[in-house]
C-alpha cells in the first residue's frame, strides 16, 4: 500500500501545487491564499509547496510573487522565465522545482477552484496516477467550448484516452507521473496521452469553473489547429514510435491496393479492346498511387532502419514493480537468466 493510502501522523504528504502564470496580477495573492487555506484544513498530514512560474509577464505579476514567497518562506516559491516560453514550458520549469509526493497544476487565473483539492486526492486514493478535472459547465463563451468539444472528441477517439476536458489546466498526479513525461512546446495538454503510453492509471473529476474575472485569455481558436498538428506528433510518438512500418507501410499497402486495383481494371479494358486508355484521367490516378505506395513503404522501413539505431524510450522508465533481490541475480547461473 502506497504511504500516501495510509499516512501516518508524523508521515507528512507533501502536496506541491505547479502555477504558470502570464499576467495574472490581480489572482495570484487570493490564489495562493485560498490554497494554503484549504491544505490547512486538511489536517496536518499535508504539507504544501506552491511554485508560482512567471511565463514572462508583462504586468506585476512578478513582484507580486516575490512578496508572496518573502511572506510565506518554505510554502510559496516563484520562478521567473526569461520570457514568455509558453504553458508547457512554464509546467516542465515548476515541475522541476516541485518535489511533492503528489504535484498539482492549476491556471493562476481563479478560474479553478482550491477548494476541489480534496476531491482529487480522493480520486488518486482510489488507485489513479493521474486525475485530470473536467469542466464540465464551462463558463465561457460557445466559440471556446464547441471547438473544445470536436478537439476532446477527436483526441479521445485517436488517442484511446477517455477524457472529457483535454485542455484543463487543473490535475493531479502521482510524482512517478511527472517523472515520465517531458514537455515542450504545447503538449501540456497531452500529458493524459503521453501518461497513458507508458502505463499510468488515468481518471477524472468533475470540477466547478468559474468565469475570468481579471485579466484576459491567452488563448484563442488557433489553439485547436495547433492542438491538432500536436496530437499528431503525440500519436507519432506514442503509438507508431516503436512500429512507424506500421503506420507508413499501412497507408503504403492501401494506396498500392486501389492503385493496383484501378490499373488492373485499365488493364483488362486494353486487352478486352474496349476503348483507348491512354487519355483516362483514372491512369493517372493509377499510376500515382502505385508510386505514392513505394514511397510511403520506403519512408516506413527508413523509420524502422532508425528505431534499430537509437533507442526511443532511452530515459523513460517503463518497469512498475520488482520481485527478487539483486544479489540472487548476481548468484544466479546466466544460464538460469
Ligand atoms: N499561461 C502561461 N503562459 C502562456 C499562456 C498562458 O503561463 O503563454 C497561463 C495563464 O496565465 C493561465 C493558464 O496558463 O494561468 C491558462 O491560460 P488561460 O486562462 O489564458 O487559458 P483559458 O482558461 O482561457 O483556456
Ligand atoms: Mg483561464
Amino acid at each position: 500500500m502506497s504511504k500516501f493510502m495510509n499516512p501516518e501522523p508524523t508521515d507528512l504528504i507533501e502536496l506541491s501545487f505547479v502555477i504558470p502564470a502570464k499576467d495574472e496580477q490581480d489572482t495570484l495573492e487570493p490564489l495562493a491564499l485560498q490554497i494554503l487555506s484549504v491544505v490547512g484544513s486538511m489536517g496536518n498530514n499535508y504539507k504544501v509547496k506552491i511554485i508560482f512560474v512567471d511565463d514572462g509577464s508583462t504586468d506585476e505579476s512578478w513582484s507580486i510573487m516575490e512578496n508572496l514567497a518573502d511572506k510565506h518562506q518554505g510554502q510559496i516559491f516563484a520562478i521567473r522565465l526569461r520570457r514568455n516560453f509558453g504553458k508547457a514550458v512554464a509546467l516542465e520549469a515548476g515541475f522541476r522545482k516541485s518535489t511533492g509526493n503528489i504535484i498539482f497544476t492549476m491556471d493562476a487565473d481563479l478560474q479553478d477552484d482550491p477548494a476541489e483539492i480534496p476531491r482529487f486526492i480522493e480520486a488518486l486514493d482510489s488507485g489513479l496516477d493521474l486525475v485530470s478535472g473536467w469542466k464540465k459547465r464551462r463558463h465561457d463563451p460557445a466559440s471556446k467550448t464547441l471547438p473544445s468539444r470536436l478537439f476532446n472528441k477527436v483526441t479521445a477517439w485517436t488517442s484511446g484516452v477517455q477524457l472529457h476536458d483535454f485542455n484543463c489546466g487543473y490535475k493531479a498526479y502521482r510524482r512517478k507521473v511527472i517523472e515520465s513525461v517531458r514537455l515542450y512546446g504545447e503538449l501540456h495538454r497531452y500529458i493524459p496521452v503521453l501518461a497513458h503510453d507508458v502505463g499510468f492509471r488515468i481518471g477524472e473529476i468533475e470540477v466547478q469553473h468559474h468565469p475570468r474575472k481579471h485579466g484576459t485569455s491567452k488563448y484563442g481558436l488557433e489553439r485547436y489547429v495547433r492542438g491538432l498538428l500536436d496530437l499528431i506528433t503525440v500519436l507519432a510518438t506514442t503509438r507508431w514510435l516503436h512500429k512507424p512500418g506500421h503506420l507508413f507501410g499501412g497507408l503504403g499497402v492501401l494506396a498500392g491496393l486501389i492503385g493496383g486495383m484501378t490499373l488492373t481494371y485499365l488493364t483488362t479494358l486494353w486487352f478486352l479492346d474496349i476503348g483507348p486508355i491512354g487519355n483516362r484521367p483514372l491512369l493517372l490516378l493509377g499510376v500515382m498511387l502505385c508510386i505514392l505506395s513505394v514511397q510511403l513503404i520506403s519512408f516506413g522501413v527508413i523509420g524502422e532502419f532508425f528505431i534499430r539505431i537509437k533507442n526511443p524510450r532511452e530515459g523513460t522508465n517503463l518497469i512498475t514493480e520488482i520481485a527478487g533481490t539483486d544479489d540472487e541475480a548476481a548468484n544466479s547461473t546466466p544460464d538460469a537468466k
